[in-house]
């Protein structure tokens, strides 16, 4: 079969380390263009500034992959259903619930396809850590996801304005991982957030966790973006059996009682294009709204605290 023709709006760090090398080797889809603000061009395709040039100049290519910051997305979204394209877009969805819920009405409205990915919970170790814990319960859970902002958002100021998450960008990936492998609802019982003095968004994060479940497990999360010695990426969970799994490296190593079980390279984004080739074959959307709710409640809900000024 024919592979589908697919344009990346948005030529930034991750179109660039991911969206465009993993289309590029894959057997469904091929760059057919990309839009970009800089005219940023992929090898020798088209490029076009608006998406609206990209589908005057080229009609037959329906689908894109919106990989530009979260705070516009939802006009891109939105402007690519109205033109009848379906459309894969970057985490985090949104900055808002309101926009998300807009976007998947419009999408079903359209009769499109929205695929909202989540590139962490794309990972074997991930569903595993989940069987296991469907079938053992949790008694505890800790997640520590500190990274360094200069390495993983080099002098990106829309990370830093209201909108940009701050370092909810990374931590929404835990979440991510989170919400698919508890067994239950879970809340934000607390959170409290520390913003330098000079910025509009977090950079240090503590979340305390509630749920209704059996036992009413301790749950935290500790998300910080000044680690510069490497990256701590990790989720500790412990059974009701007693068994301890640790989710490492972003959700691409498992360890149970420190004995490594599943420990691959990270293929997320090859998985992500083989996951939308089979919905786009099924005609089916997949949003999964629930780790941006978890975030939004914890602005909600978070105590602010004033930390100090942040340069790059
Ligand atoms: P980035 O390097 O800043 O790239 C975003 C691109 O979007 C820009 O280069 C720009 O490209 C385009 N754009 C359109 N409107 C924009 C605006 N108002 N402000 C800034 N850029 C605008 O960001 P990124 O790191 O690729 O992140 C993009 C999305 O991917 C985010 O949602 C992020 O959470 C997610 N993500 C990032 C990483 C990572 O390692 N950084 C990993 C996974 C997911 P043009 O000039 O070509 O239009």
């Amino acid at each position: 079969m024919a592979k589908r023709k697919i344009a990346v709006v948005g030529v930034g760090k991750i179109a660039i380390d991911q969206h465009l090398p993993v289309i590029d080797k894959s057997g469904d889809f091929e760059v057919a263009a990309t839009v970009s603000n800089r005219m940023i061009q992929h090898r020798d395709l088209p490029v076009f500034r608006t998406q609206a040039e990209l589908f005057k100049a080229l009609p037959r290519v329906n689908l894109v992959a919106i990989c530009t910051p979260p705070g516009v997305r939802h006009a891109y979204v939105r402007e690519a259903l109205a033109a009848g394209k379906d459309v894969l877009m970057e985490k985090p969805p949104t900055p808002s619930i309101s926009e998300l819920t807009d976007l998947i009405s419009y999408a079903r409205k359209q009769k499109r396809i929205l695929f909202q990915t989540w590139h962490s919970r794309y990972n074997e170790a991930v569903d595993a850590a989940r069987k296991i814990l469907k079938r053992d319960g949790v008694r505890s859970a800790r997640i520590d996801w500190r990274e360094s902002v200069r390495k993983w958002h080099p002098g990106q100021e829309w990370v830093w304005e209201p909108g940009g998450f701050g370092v909810f960008d990374p931590g929404i990936n835990a979440l991510s991982i989170f919400t698919k492998i508890i067994p239950f609802p879970v809340f934000i019982d607390s959170a409290k957030l520390g913003f330098p003095g000079n910025r509009q968004t977090p950079i240090d994060v503590e979340i305390k966790f509630k749920s209704d479940a059996p036992g009413q497990p301790p749950m935290s999360a500790g998300f910080n973006w000044l680690e510069e010695s490497g990256e701590v990426w990790t989720i500790r969970l412990e059974t009701m059996r007693g068994d301890l799994l640790e989710l490492e490296k972003g959700g691409t190593v498992l360890r149970v009682n420190g004995a490594p079980v599943i420990e691959n390279p990270s293929e997320e984004y090859e998985r992500i294009y083989e996951h939308f080739a089979k919905l786009l074959k099924k005609n089916k959307s997949e949003v999964s709204d629930a780790p941006l709710r978890l975030v939004a409640d914890a602005f909600l809900l978070g105590a602010r605290e004033t930390l100090p000024d942040f340069h790059w």
